[in-house]
């Protein structure tokens, strides 16, 4: 009898360390789990900062993407604006078309030499196209067929420049019509090197100064007599 309640009490005793033992372990769990509720949380929260940097940097692409889209727009109207008529001509019309240009009942020759002395008169300075053809009063269609006309015969150069906000041509001579202006007082006529002078020797008329002071007087006395 006593023998046996001895067993009863010591299995008693293990089922105690057992219950014991399996409770250190569930709490040791819940332990461990608490702990790691809050790196969990860490995490979350990382990754909410790592979605809301990659949305900000699609953000900020996308905003790069428009604004050089943009860009691109105004550089292309700038360069639509830069297009002059003449330029659109000058794709339109053939070589051929531009050297022939003629304006009804006009002499295209006269006009010609007219227009050509006129922008000589102006040297190296040149003249404003559209303020040549107010003074011829021309349209400034005609006009602009007349400056291509004038470049495709080699007697002008046209240097394009930004006036006052627009683009347009400045006039210059390149060639100035000889055949024009009387050769009375010529600087020819009295000088010295007037036998070693051709058009392809080292003393050329292209580049003697008297033979183009003289003609730019010539042009200038021209012109006035003309206005007068
Ligand atoms: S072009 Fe000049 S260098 Fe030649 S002959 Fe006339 S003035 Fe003399």
């Amino acid at each position: 009898m006593v023998k046996k309640e001895i067993i009863s009490a010591a299995k008693l005793k293990k089922e105690l360390e057992d219950a014991k033992a399996e409770l250190a372990s569930r709490n040791k769990k819940l332990k461990l789990s608490v702990k790691a509720q809050p790196k969990k949380k860490e995490a979350k929260k990382k990754m909410k900062e790592a979605k809301k940097k990659i949305e900000a940097k699609k953000k900020e692409a996308k905003k790069k993407i428009e604004a050089k889209k943009k860009e691109e727009e105004a550089k292309k109207k700038e360069e639509e604006a830069k297009r002059t008529y003449e330029e659109e001509l000058e794709e339109q019309l053939t070589e051929d078309e531009i050297k022939n240009f003629a304006i009804d009942k006009t002499d295209m020759d006269k006009l010609v030499n007219k227009v050509t002395e006129m922008i000589a008169s102006y040297a190296t300075k040149g003249i404003l196209q559209n303020i040549l053809w107010r003074k011829l009063k021309l349209s400034s269609r005609d006009g602009s067929r007349l400056a291509l006309k004038l470049e495709k015969l080699g007697n002008i150069t046209r240097e394009k420049i930004l006036e006052n906000g627009r683009w347009t041509y400045l006039l210059l001579i390149k060639k100035i019509p000889i055949s024009t202006i009387s050769i009375e007082n010529a600087p020819c006529l009295v000088c010295p090197v007037e036998g070693k002078c051709s058009t392809d020797g080292e003393i050329s008329p292209k580049t003697c100064v008297y033979i183009e002071d003289w003609v730019l007087t010539e042009l200038k006395t021209k012109k006035r007599h003309e206005t007068n």
